[in-house]
């Protein structure tokens, strides 16, 4: 009789070691235990180094028995057992205590001198020893004497598995041996013709192989088929994903000659980059589509985004219907409705005296906006008199009604949850779906967008507007040129005294509002020196020293939405022509005439965060500095990324540069520690050629066989597919 891979343990394995399972690692099924691969494997006659271990790891080691002492405690009563294990070279202790001499006797006769075992436990220091306090463990000929052992231990590699102290490894390894044999149909979710062309082992010998190898080369081979086979069954359930977002309803939108975007064309101050031409055919043709837009748009920053938005709105107001574009923050939505009416100038003030005949009007609904001037924004985008709609997540409030809401642009995605978009998509006229455009400036690697941003469209621009001068980064070590800061903040006055902006980043707000959500790192680790970082005293430094008769402004995102957008404007007019900040500019902000940043302790920030802050100068012709202040020595990581921001401009380098740094977790969304998935050795950023092959595979077996009808096997698996990579999924 046959095994399935959803029997639950209990009934093969028994109550107690199913309850173990089940308890210290989450594993319930035949199939979670199947699947619970080794982490490596022991080489029988090499033994484990042992001064590469760890305090506090939890370990399993093949080690020789060196010595062994057992001998009366001296301060307590009792009795104790030390060990010496050894790998040859280092040492490490064993150490068991009992209440008499009895009581220790079965761990005496076992560890005898010159015997080879497999030992397992956490790491601990005493006395400048590393050693194993109790730990678990089985002679590797008492093993071989059990039959059960005989299958898994008589090869050369011995397994050795996520284990934890209740449960070592030899014991997962003699389950798993008899679920093995009793095993006689493994699910095979990979079709035989494409098994053949990838030359990959089928699903019952890959598994055979993972657990109870004969070489390395094998074990190879097997990881390389199950991997194959997560980025595959992912693939599948996000190709099925994006075919039936094309099964949804929506108004095709085609563009419209004559219209106010080629009006618009017409009157742009510049050329378009071929980048936001291309980028802007591909999203023309997908909102004439019958079904939903559903595209990335991810830019380097400054690769000019907008323009490439504002034209999908206006095609959308063309053919009769809305646009809304959402912000994440009050700042960037009162800038967006500026940077729309003056791009659009009199095309934005359709039916209007000395407007456009042609032309449209822009509305703007944030959260502070007072009821009064709510309600004339309320009625336009009600009335449909308001082709554009540029707001905050005031619009997805339920009263936020549209005549005809064509297209939903969201601007910087990163800060947009699911159900927000999910809000404005109800939105649409009845019974279809409106376009979606998501925008970031927050690249992500292609093979990210493929697995989380899976069914998305994705479009890159990386090409910037010609003309563009450099942004000269550099790194100004103040624990190794103190005299450095002073030469910043004289140079901030020569770039006002040009007529230039400057931004001075903090990562904090200081004042009463520490260790609030602006805080980046936690307000504890004030330098010794007491140098200000925050805010509130940076700003006061600046206005009582350096820069004494020049205006300075702040801007954090405690300040009341107001007094935010009064600061922005104050700062772009050139009113205030310097700027204390915390990273609300860190997205978006678009004032040409900076052109200069200093970042304050800039080791508190990310990689891809610090190419963000960057992004907000060197967006015109002038050429512009970018100083990150650190008083981190060099030679540690944390300056290495600063070294790596300063020398490089490629967001996408960069972003590689932050992800690898990162845990997988992180990147998927999910914090992955401990947690059951099917996930299990996937590695998306190193697997990125697997998972090209594997989702175009999936592509063209969801093409022919959408409901997966002539493959059952591979249904079964997607309908598998874990909670975990469902979050995360939807995640995006
Ligand atoms: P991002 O992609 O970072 O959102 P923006 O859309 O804010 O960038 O554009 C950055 C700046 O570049 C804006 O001032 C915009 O007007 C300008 N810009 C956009 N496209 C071009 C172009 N083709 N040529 C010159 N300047 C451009
Ligand atoms: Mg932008």
């Amino acid at each position: 009789m046959g095994l399935s891979f959803s029997d639950p343990l209990d009934r093969l394995l028994g109550r107690r070691t199913a309850k173990i399972l089940a308890e210290s690692l989450d594993l319930h099924t035949a199939g979670d235990l199947l699947r619970h691969y080794p982490r490596r494997y022991a080489q029988r006659g090499e033994l484990t180094d042992l001064d590469a271990l760890r305090i506090d790891e939890h370990v399993t080691v093949l080690a020789k028995v060196k010595s062994a002492h057992l001998r009366p405690m001296r301060s307590r009563r009792g009795w104790m057992l030390e060990a010496q294990v050894t790998d040859g070279y280092g040492e490490l202790s064993l150490t068991f205590f009992g209440k008499s001499e009895r009581a220790l006797l079965m761990h005496t006769r076992q560890l005898r001198a010159g015997r080879i075992g497999l030992f397992a436990g956490k790491v601990s220091q005493y006395q400048r020893k590393r050693q194993l306090t109790h730990p678990e463990y089985n002679m590797l000929d008492d093993l071989e004497d059990t039959a059960r052992a005989v299958q898994s231990f008589a090869g050369q590699l011995i397994p050795v598995y996520p284990a934890t102290g209740k449960l070592p490894t030899w014991r997962i390894s003699q389950s798993v041996g008899t679920l093995l044999d009793q095993l006689d149909y493994v699910r095979e979710p990979i079709p035989a013709s494409l098994r053949n062309r990838l030359g990959l082992m089928d699903a019952d010998r890959a598994l055979r192989v993972i657990h109870q190898p004969k070489s390395l080369a094998d074990v190879e081979k097997a990881r390389h088929r199950l991997r194959f086979e997560e980025a595959f069954v992912l693939q599948v359930e996000l190709a099925r994903r994006r075919a039936s977002v094309e099964a949804l309803p929506a108004v095709a939108r085609p563009a419209r000659a004559e219209g106010l975007r080629d009006r618009f064309d017409s009157q742009l101050p510049f050329d378009l980059t071929k980048a936001q031409v291309t980028v802007g055919d591909e999203i023309a043709a997908d909102l004439a589509q019958r079904h939903p837009m559903h595209r990335l748009l991810q830019g380097e920053v400054g690769s000019g985004k907008t323009v490439v938005a504002l034209r999908a709105m206006l095609q959308v107001v063309d053919s009769g219907g809305q646009a809304a574009l959402l912000a994440p923050t009050e700042v960037l939505a009162h800038q967006h409705y500026r940077t729309l009416r003056q791009l659009l100038g009199p095309l934005a003030e359709g039916g209007m005296l000395g407007g456009s005949e042609i032309g449209t009007q822009i509305a703007l609904l944030t959260g502070s906006m007072a009821a009064a001037a709510r309600r004339p924004a309320l009625l336009a985008a009600a009335s449909g008199q308001a082709g554009i709609v540029v707001g905050t997540h005031a619009l997805l409030e339920e009263h936020v009604q549209f005549a005809d809401l064509g297209l939903v642009v969201v601007d910087e995605q990163h800060r947009f949850g699911v159900e927000q978009r999910a809000a404005l998509a109800e939105k649409g006229p009845a019974g279809t779906r409106p376009h979606v455009l998501v925008m970031t400036a927050t690249p992500i690697p292609r093979t990210v967008a493929m697995t989380v941003f899976g069914d998305l469209w994705v479009s890159t621009m990386s090409e910037l507007p010609a003309g563009r001068a450099d942004v000269e980064t550099h790194v100004v070590s103040v624990a190794e040129k103190p005299q450095y800061l002073d030469r910043a903040w004289q140079r901030i006055r020569e770039e006002v005294a040009a007529g230039q902006r400057v931004y001075v980043v903090c990562p904090r707000i200081g004042g009463d509002f520490d260790n609030g959500p602006e805080t980046a790192g936690g307000a504890a680790a004030e330098q010794a020196d007491r140098r200000p970082v925050a805010v509130m005293d940076v700003a006061e430094m600046l206005r009582a020293g350096p820069l004494g008769d020049v205006p300075v402004g702040i801007l954090h995102g405690r300040m009341a939405p107001e007094d935010k957008d009064e600061a922005m404007r104050r700062f772009a007019a050139g009113d205030v022509p310097v700027l204390v900040a915390t990273t609300v500019i860190e997205v978006g902000v678009d004032v040409p005439t900076a052109s200069m940043m200093v970042v304050m302790d800039a080791t508190r920030f990310g990689v891809s965060q610090l190419h963000q802050l960057r992004g907000r100068i060197g967006r015109s012709n002038i050429p512009s500095l970018c100083l990150l202040v650190t008083d981190t020595p060099a030679g540690t990581t944390a300056r290495d990324r600063l070294d790596a921001v300063a020398k490089s401009h490629d967001g996408f380098y960069l972003a590689q540069v932050d992800l690898e740094q990162r845990r997988e977790g992180d990147i998927l969304g999910v914090e992955q520690s401990g947690r059951r998935s099917s996930l299990r050795l996937l590695r998306v950023l190193r697997d990125e050629n697997l998972i090209m092959v594997a989702r175009e595979a999936a592509g063209s077996v969801v093409t022919s066989d959408p409901e997966l009808e002539r493959h059952p096997d591979l249904a079964a698996a997607v309908a598998e597919l874990g909670v975990e990579e469902r979050d995360y999924l939807e995640k995006a």
